[in-house]
């Protein structure tokens, strides 16, 4: 691959399309339209990468196909390492603090227990929430540009290092480096190559409920084990709004139907209207699956980085989103080792949290009863859970204890 010079890229001879009177809020575009960085989709991947690649020193622009604020099926519940890696002020964001968990087992068997101390988990709306951290990767120098639908990449090699940057609702935009957060469906996970062993949809709606039922459920997340193999339920409280919704593989799309129609009606929703009621795809990449095509990078979603048990896809989205935008930086100030080091950076800090969340799936989804049996009866193992959520211990830690694997290994033999 060609060094990028410090000096006129021939990417420099602009095609007509490229408007000098674009709107854009873009500062510090590079010369000849050329951007350092530019990041396609700006969820927490995208804003995340956009962010590190500011404050990095890289002219960046982020692109997002919808207008901001955008709504995403999402429970919106913030473990530990999403707080601790968001950068934005979350004080006015929290529509819950958790501290107290009920566990059922499809429906029954229900137990709930409190920890006490900090809370486990934080409830934000992912619209706000996604809206803070573009709004910290623009305080940080990134541009934004909206409504700007990517169609597709293409990397002019011969041409000393640009890729162009197809849309729908704008000219093409150059870069020397693309990031690509653009989520589970998006085109750079294709441009680039993601290969994904797990396929599972989420179904989910967004409740408003009367004072008395919020105050019912004011502190307390309900985790269901589903009676489709690998699939769970959740209510995650947000003041007057309940998030309720299914996940599992998308191959029982018609059984997780029912499960959640089942759930809305135990949990006496079924007569309340949904603000939003919606279903979305998650994927979870194979081993091995590549991480980044000649300069291109894939962050979140777009690379399939989730943990493949909880789903929990925010903390992976802001972590590898950061990493892309520093490397991203560094390969386009001329460091083209870094686009190399970005596929290890990440297998070395997400690949063995989504090692440990593919063995304790496959535990779930042979014996779901024993996780529930251990969170509600085996003393100790919800604090231990605590903690794993609260982020001061991980899943991939407490497999790598001899006792823990030789139970493991018992139960998936
Ligand atoms: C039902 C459900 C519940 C979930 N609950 C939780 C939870 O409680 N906690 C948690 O941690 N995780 C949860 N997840 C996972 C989490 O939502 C995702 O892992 C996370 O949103 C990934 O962030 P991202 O930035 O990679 O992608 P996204 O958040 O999907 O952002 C991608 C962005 O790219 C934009 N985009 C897409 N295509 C284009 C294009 N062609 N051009 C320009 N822009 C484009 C989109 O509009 C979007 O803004 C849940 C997932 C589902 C399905």
């Amino acid at each position: 691959m060609p060094a990028w010079s410090a000096g006129p890229s021939p990417c420099a001879d602009m095609p007509s399309d490229m408007p000098s009177d674009m709107p854009s809020d873009t500062p510090g575009e590079a010369s000849h339209g050329i951007f350092d960085v530019v990041v396609v989709g700006a969820g927490p991947a995208g804003a995340s990468a956009a962010r590190a690649a500011a404050r990095a020193g890289a002219t960046v622009c982020l692109l997002e196909r919808a207008e901001l604020p955008r709504y995403k099926t999402c429970g919106g519940g913030l473990v530990g390492l999403s707080v601790d890696h968001a950068g934005v002020d979350l004080s006015g964001l929290v529509r819950g603090s958790i501290d107290q968990l009920t566990v059922s087992l499809d429906g029954g068997l229900a137990r709930t227990r409190r920890r006490p101390g900090r809370p486990m988990l934080s409830m934000v709306m992912r619209s706000e929430f996604d809206q803070a951290l573009v709004d910290s990767a623009r305080a940080a120098g990134a541009g934004l540009r909206t409504g700007v639908h990517v169609t597709g990449l293409r990397e002019q090699a011969e041409q000393d290092g640009c890729v162009v940057v197809s849309a729908r609702g704008g000219p093409d935009v150059r870069a020397r480096v693309v990031v690509g957060a653009d989520g589970t469906s998006g085109r750079t996970g294709t441009y680039v190559g993601v290969r994904c062993d797990q396929v599972d949809v989420g179904l989910e709606g967004e409740f408003p409920v009367s004072s008395r039922v919020a105050g019912r459920w004011a502190g307390r997340v309900l985790l269901d084990w589903g009676p489709v193999p690998g699939s769970y339920a959740w209510l995650f409280p947000k003041g007057d709004i309940l998030t309720v919704g299914v996940i599992g593989s998308r191959a029982d799309g018609g059984a997780l139907r029912g499960y959640y129609a089942d759930l809305v009606r135990r949990l006496g929703l079924e007569g309340v209207r949904p603000l939003h009621d919606s279903g979305h795809l998650t994927r979870v990449r194979a081993a091995g699956s590549p991480l980044c095509r000649g300069r291109v990078l894939v962050a979140g979603d777009a690379a399939g980085l989730l943990d493949p048990w909880t789903r929990e896809g925010i903390s992976f989205a802001l972590r590898s989103g950061r990493l892309a935008g520093e490397a991203a930086a560094r390969a386009a100030a001329g460091e083209l080792s870094a686009l190399a080091d970005y596929p290890r950076r990440i297998e070395a800090v997400l690949g063995p949290e989504m090692d440990a969340g593919h063995e304790v799936q496959a535990v779930f989804v042979r014996r779901p009863w024993v996780l529930h049996a251990l969170l509600t009866c085996v003393p100790g193992t919800f604090g231990l859970f605590g903690r794993i959520v609260e982020g001061r211990s991980t899943v991939a830690r407490q497999l790598r204890r001899p006792g823990v694997r030789r139970v493991t290994a018992a139960i998936t033999r």
